[in-house]
């Protein structure tokens, strides 16, 4: 079976890039009838608190992305670490080293005076035949890995095609710290195998960890996994995101009113294509997804585009749940939603209006309470002639016998021909009188969810 897995690090936020990583795993997991996991890259102290893990599982449920195995921490892990380590010790394919810092910077200083790459001259290495020091007294070794000396490492990328780095290039990499603290790339070793993981898809920010993992799994004996590395995603302008200046956190994208099935489906087009397919669902995502059709160059974050997605999403999504989403926004302005209209009503009047659900809340506001027209729109449209117009609607309302949609069209046409206007010069001061803005669905639909008290109390505040 096809094991897949997002692995972040928890860093305090879950990153957009990082989302379309977990959603392509997920994905090619999900496709293949597989297992996705999930695993917490939580051996990073300092930033590895319980609060960025949590917000890495929030996001992740946000977005909809469920893990089958997991949530694995690699902080839980670190028995089996050790265990790893001592078999490599055992069968000398990792060995200790015991230089200090000095002996490392002089290293590296001869190097660079030769012009050369800086690299450990692998002093502590065993051979047939070398004898080397006894370990000096007091110093706490590392371990190091035995890197092949000779032969390339080679992948076929599943996204960049054929990758080959010579072990020439490759140093004895540290694989614990003093202490025996195993370092980033070993632990990733050992979870990718022992998860069986079989298709590593991640970021390419990892493409130079590769040769080294696969020299270690092939050390160890393991198979090997297929890697995937999926390109970055920039700026619209090309420029690297950065996470102080761009919206990079997912709890961005939640802020501003994005549904999570669109998100989804923005980042899936960013990197990956489908034909002309823009706006689709997860399912026909999982369907047509393959890591063939993954680009190897980096995309472009294109946020009119991802508003536009979104919009299509709203369209169809259903009203109560948009309902639920949009109340927190209101909630926020210090509105109660459950105080008037059904939320799942009005929300079915505008979704149509806007592209996110921050407007749509927005323009949900005089359905709780009233904004007064401004004083421009006053001047525009709240005339004494107007007034004294919406005086007489207000009469004839508080008369009609049934308040809904059907009858309020049909009073709103009989008035005008009353009056011999023509429509706008009723709707116009109507939605401003009542709405304070003339940017309102269909006026009638409007009247039908505020209710009769209510719009009677609105229009009744002009005559003072
Ligand atoms: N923990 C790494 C990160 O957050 C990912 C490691 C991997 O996917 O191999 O970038």
């Amino acid at each position: 079976t096809v094991r897949t897995r997002f692995a972040p690090s928890p860093t305090g936020l879950l990153h957009i890039g990082g989302v379309r990583t977990a959603l392509f795993s997920w994905a090619y997991a999900r496709k293949h009838a597989g297992v996705f996991v999930l695993r917490i890259e939580d051996t990073d102290l300092e930033r590895s608190t319980p609060e960025s893990v949590q917000v890495i599982l929030d996001g992740m449920e946000w977005v909809g992305l469920a893990h089958d195995e997991g949530p694995f921490y690699q902080m839980q892990r670190m028995d089996r670490y050790k265990e790893v380590l001592e078999q490599m010790l055992a069968a000398g394919t990792a060995y200790y080293c015991y230089c200090s810092k000095e002996e490392l910077e002089a290293m590296r200083a001869e190097a660079e005076a030769r012009g050369e790459k800086p690299r450990y001259d692998r002093r502590w290495r065993p051979e047939a035949g070398k004898t080397l020091p006894p370990p000096p007294a007091g110093v706490e070794p590392v371990i190091r890995f035995r890197n092949p000396l000779d032969g390339v490492v080679a992948w076929n990328d599943q996204v960049k095609g054929r990758i080959e780095i010579a072990n020439t290039e490759l140093d004895d990499l540290i694989i614990a710290r003093p202490g025996g603290v195993p370092t980033y790339n070993f632990c990733v070793v050992v979870d990718d195998w022992d998860m069986g993981i079989t298709h590593v898809i991640r970021g390419d920010d990892h493409v130079n960890n590769t040769p080294r993992q696969i020299n270690i799994l092939a050390a160890l004996g393991a198979p090997l996994p297929l890697y995937a590395h999926l390109p970055m995603i920039l700026n619209a302008d090309g420029s690297k995101m950065s996470k102080r200046k761009d919206r990079v956190s997912v709890v961005d994208y939640q802020r501003q009113g994005i549904l999570p099935e669109a998100l989804l489906n923005y980042l899936a087009r960013l990197g990956w294509g489908h034909g002309d397919d823009e706006f689709f669902t997860m399912a026909q995502f999982v369907e047509w997804f393959d890591l063939a059709n993954v680009s190897p160059s980096p995309s472009r974050f294109d946020r009119e585009k991802m508003l536009w997605i979104n919009q299509q999403h709203m369209k169809v999504a259903d009203n109560q749940r948009l309902a639920e989403l949009t109340a927190p926004f209101l909630v926020e302005v210090g509105i109660d939603p459950t105080q008037g209209p059904a939320l799942a009503e009005v929300v079915g009047l505008l979704k149509e209006r806007v592209t996110n659900l921050v407007d749509l809340a927005q323009q949900a506001h005089y359905f709780y309470r009233h904004e007064p027209a401004s004083a421009e729109l006053a001047a525009q449209h709240l005339g004494d002639e107007a007034r004294a117009r919406l005086g007489r609607f207000r009469t004839a309302l508080s008369a009609l016998p049934a308040w809904d949609g059907t009858s309020l069209s049909a009073e709103i046409k009989r008035f005008v021909a009353e009056e011999g206007i023509k429509m706008p010069l009723l709707g116009m001061p109507l939605r401003a009188a009542v709405c304070g803005t003339t940017q309102t669905p269909s006026v009638d639909l409007v009247l039908a969810q505020l209710g009769r008290e209510e719009v009677l109390q609105r229009l009744g505040k002009l005559a003072g």
